[in-house]
């Protein structure tokens, strides 16, 4: 499978062709690949607890939910209702989630962009 085709363009930008980030972030899991997807992983003692990392391809196999970028960034109201959604789902953790959302800002260079 090939999971960068099932992610499609990882920064597309809003506007054709354009491009969100300054800088493309890269896989958190073997940091070589561009990332591709917000994943969720089982973490935790016996795995009972979930964690978030921005990845590639490599991790098709292990993460136990994705959110391509392709969607989560199509538009601002998609990025609202991604945020919203995932926020609503069984055992999210919200420290988590956002310390990954701070690292994803710094491994694309947006700050200040807000
Ligand atoms: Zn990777």
């Amino acid at each position: 499978m090939n999971k960068a085709g099932s992610k499609g363009n990882r920064n597309q930008g809003i506007k054709r062709r354009a491009k969100l980030w300054r800088k493309e972030p890269i896989c958190e899991a073997c940091g070589k690949e561009p990332a591709t997807s917000f994943s969720q992983f089982r973490a935790g003692p016996n795995g009972m607890g979930v964690t978030w990392k921005f990845t590639g391809d490599c991790t098709i196999d292990t993460e136990i939910r994705w959110e391509g970028f392709d969607r989560a960034f199509r538009s601002v109201p998609a990025f609202l209702d991604l945020i919203a959604n995932t926020a609503g789902k069984h055992r999210f953790e919200p420290t988590d989630f956002f310390l990954m959302l701070e690292r994803f800002r710094r491994a694309t260079d947006s700050y200040g962009e807000y």
